[in-house]
């Protein structure tokens, strides 16, 4: 072998691949490699990790052994490499006899430099012995992550890894993920038994996408955040936690008038399989899916994502949102978050974790409802009912996944029905031998929930830079702040007014009140002691019981506010938060609140504070509302604005059945219009603006008839 620093590493890519450039990071891992360095690359999909092992494999005499899960991707890259002429061999499960004896020829011959296994490969002894009458000059690991992430009893291929290598006489080993935290990595390089493995972790940055987080304290500020989003930028895709939400969200948009696709795990495969290429041909501009979508999306005019619900883990979230602005012009991503929404992911890991105990009751159920066949045909809600408790369905499903990869049960289509039967094929067994790993279980479900609390505190972050957020959690160094998140984009929001003097004294009301809460730890610096519901009830005078009672009661700052609405309040605290005068601690599951160095220099220093008054509710909200609602209907007659009340009526009515927003319907103005032009068809009606022909079909007749009964009244 040459000298690896004798290689212009430039010329060979150029020869070997025809690029006329490496991708960051590249050129730099290659050289490790060749020097006989361990490495652990982590390196975003997309970010041309392939390259990294395939051109040192080129460059060498013996053999790069590649582990990869993915069978479809080592085709593809195998099929890539020999139309380039470069002697590569494949082993998978999915290989015909002859094929097999190609490859083994090909190894045999001396002349194969790059071999593509899949994991499963090292469970054969043989084929251990086969790879030890070569020369293997390296490893590379593809999808390390699978060593950690899915826990033993998920992966136990990957585990065999590191023995297997250790048999071989431990070459050097790179091991590449896309996703790895440093916990993951850890885990990666203790199961590998990397040697002081060169860490590189590169090419996260996305300059194109502003990231931004919107507190949300419902629907009707959801759908509104996300009807901007749709008005602004046209394409995009829309993430949902659950099925329902899908429809919900996609319903609307389409009353709305927009060209959406729903894609959720409830739609069988082609239907899923449709809706994802149509997604893709560009037929429609907006995709609302929940997060099975997308695996191989690779659309590059998505101008925005927005996550509807609360993601799992930053992993998904950051791998969600990045299918934004492929293309690299600018692109937006958008995450809704209301903390109720939690709940729905705690649901998701308790349903993706059974216990042990469950897994074996499970497995008991099985085997007393199977037939003398030992096989069964009940679907996993069926099976759920026959359970000694109630049990979440999705655990059950989750427990029949996991009998299936140990290879305990089988699981069969039935012609003719939707189901699937299931087969036992070990009758004879007890559950109590069922090889499970409890710790492993447990591990897997504390990791799920420690991401869960990380993709909380990345909605909470409010004192820097959410893409440097991201980068530190997966590890890699950022230079600087991206100047476009909603971080780095509050200090100057161009739309925001300067608050009126009403305005800017409730601030610091607040700040004041939330400052008495709280413990003085300096000069200008305060520790969280009180949650918000806590604080806002001390400010607004209401007497609690408690251990604090007292002390809250003797508050200079005690009932300061107690002539605001708590709805008022409410949403000031919430400003606040987003624009991170307030930060909030979390103490266990507590979530404290405090002031930011921002809310001091507001409370202390007078500086100007900076929310978004205009969208707050009104001090006295229902005298305001009657205000507004004069405005609108001032220049109607008396007789149009009883026609107005009765469309109104009848819109509420209408949203009430469909269980919609009524504003999704037809806007206040949009009936007003109504009410006055009194339009007798359709067609008069499209005169009127926030009516378009989707609209007119669908909404129109209903209220044209009300028009008409009230002219004939
Ligand atoms: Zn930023």
């Amino acid at each position: 072998m040459p000298e690896c620093t004798d290689i212009n590493f430039l010329e060979e890519l150029t020869r070997i691949f025809g690029f006329t450039r490496f991708r960051e990071a590249q050129e730099e891992i290659v050289r490790d490699m060749l020097l006989g360095r361990d490495l652990l690359v982590v390196l975003p999909t997309g970010g041309g990790k392939s390259l990294c092992y395939q051109l040192p494999a080129l460059l060498s005499e013996g053999l790069t052994v590649v582990v990869s899960p993915l069978i479809a991707l080592m085709k593809d890259q195998v099929d890539v490499l020999r139309g380039r002429g470069a002697p590569v061999a494949v082993f998978h499960s999915l290989q015909s006899s002859e094929e097999r004896r190609e490859t083994l020829a090909l190894l045999d011959s001396g002349r194969c430099r790059l071999l593509y296994v899949a994991p499963e490969r090292f469970r054969a002894d043989g084929f251990l012995e086969s790879l030890k009458r070569h020369r293997i000059d390296r490893f590379a690991i593809d999808e390390a992550h699978c060593l950690s992430q899915w826990g033993h009893d998920f992966r136990p291929d990957y585990l065999r890894l590191g023995d297997a290598i250790r048999a071989l006489g431990s070459p050097p080993v790179a091991a590449f993920t896309a996703t790895a935290t440093p916990i993951v990595r850890d885990d990666i390089s203790s199961n590998l038994g990397l040697r002081d493995p060169v860490v590189r972790v590169s090419g996260f940055a996305r300059e194109n996408l502003a990231f931004r987080v919107r507190h949300v304290s419902g629907e009707r500020e959801k759908l509104e955040a996300v009807q901007r989003l749709v008005g602004r930028w046209k394409t995009g895709i829309i993430y949902c936690a659950t099925r329902k939400k899908v429809e919900k969200v996609s319903e609307s948009l389409a009353e709305q008038g927009s060209s959406v696709i729903s894609y959720h795990g409830g739609m069988d495969g082609d239907a899923r399989e449709e809706a994802q290429n149509r997604f893709m041909a560009r037929e429609y501009d907006i995709a609302v899916a929940t997060n099975a979508f997308g695996m191989g999306i690779d659309r590059s005019d998505v101008r925005f994502v927005i996550h509807y619900e609360l993601p799992g883990s930053p992993e998904a979230y950051y791998q969600e949102a990045g299918r934004a602005g492929r293309d690299g012009a600018p692109a937006e991503c958008e995450l809704l978050f209301n903390y109720a929404d939690r709940r729905t992911q705690e649901f998701f890991i308790e349903g993706s974790n059974p216990s042990a105990n469950l897994i074996r009751t499970v497995y008991r159920t099985l085997l007393g409802l199977a037939g003398k066949n030992h096989e069964l045909l009940l679907t996993v809600d069926d099976l759920a009912k026959h359970l000694p408790e109630r049990t979440n369905p999705m655990a059950v499903s989750t427990s029949i996944g996991i009998l299936t990869r140990i290879g305990w049960i089988q699981r069969f289509d039935v012609p003719g029905r939707r189901l699937r039967g299931t087969r036992l094929l070990r009758p004879n067994d007890r559950e109590t031998s069922l090889p499970l790993d409890d710790k492993a279980l447990r591990e897997k479900r504390r990791r799920d929930e420690r991401k869960l609390e990380a993709i909380i505190r990345f909605c909470e972050h409010s004192s820097g830079c959410r893409q440097d957020w991201i980068l530190d959690y997966f590890g890699e160094k950022s230079s600087q702040p991206c100047g476009q998140c909603d971080y780095c984009t509050s200090r100057e929001d161009p739309d925001l007014r300067a608050p009126s003097e009403e305005e800017q004294l409730l601030a610091r009301q607040v700040l004041s009140g939330v400052a008495r809460m709280s413990r003085r730890i300096g000069n200008r610096s305060w520790e969280a002691r009180f949650g918000k519901g806590k604080i806002i009830e001390s400010l607004m005078g209401v007497e609690s019981s408690g251990s604090s009672a007292g002390f809250v009661a003797n508050l200079s700052t005690f009932g300061l506010l107690a002539d605001q609405p708590k709805k008022r309040l409410q949403a000031v605290f919430r400003e606040l938060e987003k624009r991170q005068y307030l930060r909030t601690d979390l103490s266990e599951r507590f979530r404290l609140l405090t002031l930011t160095e921002r809310g001091v220099r507001v409370l202390l220093e007078g500086e100007t504070c900076h929310l978004d008054w205009d969208r707050l509710p009104r001090e006295r909200s229902i005298f305001s509302r009657r205000k507004k609602r004069s405005i609108e209907t001032s220049n109607l007659s008396e007789e149009n604005t009883q026609l107005f009340e009765s469309l109104r009526e009848l819109r509420r009515e209408v949203a009430a059945e469909r269980g919609v927003p009524a504003f999704t319907i037809f806007h206040d103005q949009t009936l007003v219009e109504l009410a006055e032009d009194r339009p007798a068809t359709i067609d008069e009606a499209l005169q009127i603006k926030g009516i378009g022909p989707a609209k007119a079909n669908k909404e129109l007749p209903l209220f044209l008839k009300k028009i008409q009964e009230s002219a004939s009244s």
